[in-house]
């Protein structure tokens, strides 16, 4: 049994000048795959270090299954972690890379060390590679090999700090795949560190977004997708990203228009219009994501001004100028030309509305 908690975990450096974990709680289930993703300096590899048992927390506890662990030695956590940059002994081989974990517990016999990395090479198709040095090997070998040094153990929980980002994009995407499965083989509770959104939205159970060190949500992908709590998450998942127009509200409760000067408006009807009136606020941020944009026809949606046609394969991303760089994902046969006006329209639920000062999501 392996659930991770954490509880309130904050952690300061230069003397509380930096806060690069600020209080962040949330549980991970036994079993299961969380992803940890940011921007960059987000805190995202310093909440991974200290479940590891790297860094010691500021304040704050972490549990792992049933005990606390916060003041407990990394080599006492059952732990094993993979990094960016594969951390293998250059001067041994796959095989020795791979049953040093084993080494140092009294727990395994010579025969059943050589077993386990011999069952888990072939687990890994690196079982021709054994008798290799790190350096004779390719970047995506030398992940294998960081991998099944991991799985060797059979440790409670994993922890991945980008174990992908050296790779090129092509490998990337199979080693994606190849982490999911051994995962859902092995069932051992995993959490996950990217920058990467689409990494995080397609390889998590769920996914934490951190922010200045402050968890801003957690949450399934496609609940986090459809509806961000607020406009940091709705901007930093999806891509090409949600477009963001800053309108100013006016009406009543029956019907509310958003606008900006220059001739974006939109009018909402029912529900959402008496919630933004309730709000008392009068200057949102909308959000609206590129795919839920169609192109209406004359006289039915919100004129534009085409700057960039993108075509990328199965649909054609339109650059529009609606004061801000607005993108219309649609279907690769719509193509109209660079400077041409289009209108452009969405349903009202697919709006996404935030308070324009705080950032919180309204509906
Ligand atoms: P990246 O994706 O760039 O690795 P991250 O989200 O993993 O970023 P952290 O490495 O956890 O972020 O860093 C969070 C903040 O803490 C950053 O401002 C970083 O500069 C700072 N920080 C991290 N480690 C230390 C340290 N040992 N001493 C001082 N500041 C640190």
């Amino acid at each position: 049994m392996a659930t991770v908690t954490l509880d309130n975990l904050r952690k300061e450096f230069d003397n509380g000048r930096i806060v690069a974990v600020d209080d962040v709680s949330f549980e991970v289930e036994d079993g299961e795959f969380v992803t940890v993703v940011g921007p960059s300096g987000c805190g995202k590899s310093t909440t991974l270090r200290m479940i590891a048992g790297l860094e010691s927390p500021t304040s704050g506890s972490i549990r792992i299954g049933e005990a606390d662990v916060t003041d407990v030695h990394a080599r006492h956590r059952d732990v094993a972690m993979v990094f960016q940059n594969y951390a293998l002994y250059p001067h041994k081989t796959v095989r020795q890379n791979m049953a040093f974990g084993l080494r140092m517990s009294t727990d395994f016999s010579k025969d059943e060390r050589n077993r386990r990395v011999e069952e888990t090479a072939e687990m890994m198709g690196i079982e021709d590679l054994l008798d290799d040095k790190p350096n004779e090997l390719s970047g995506g070998q030398k992940q294998r090999v960081a991998l099944g040094r991991a799985i060797v153990r059979e440790p409670d929980l994993f922890l991945f700090d980008e174990p992908l980002s050296n790779l090129d994009a092509k490998l990337r995407t199979t080693m994606r795949t190849e982490i999911q499965r051994l995962q859902n083989e092995l069932g051992i509770t995993s959490i996950y560190v990217t920058h990467d959104q689409e990494e995080a939205m397609t390889m998590g159970d769920r996914l934490a977004i951190l922010k200045d060190g402050i968890l801003q949500q957690v949450g399934k992908p496609k609940d986090v997708y459809e509806n961000p709590k607020n406009a940091f998450v709705g901007g930093f998942v999806g891509s090409p990203s949600m477009n963001f127009v800053e309108v100013e509200a006016t009406g009543d409760g029956g019907t509310v228009t958003l606008s900006k000067d220059g001739g974006f408006d939109y009018t909402l009807t029912g529900d959402v219009a008496r919630r933004v009136s309730e709000s008392g606020l009068q200057t949102l941020r909308l959000g609206v994501r590129p795919e839920d944009v169609t192109v209406a026809d004359t006289g039915a949606g919100i004129p534009t001004t085409v700057d960039v046609v993108e075509p990328v394969g199965s649909d054609n991303y339109l650059h529009l100028d609606v004061d801000v760089d607005f993108i219309a994902r649609v279907d690769s046969d719509v193509e109209p030309e660079v400077d041409d006006t289009i209108e452009i329209t969405f349903d009202q639920s697919d709006v996404h509305l935030f308070d324009a000062t705080t950032g919180e999501a309204l509906l």
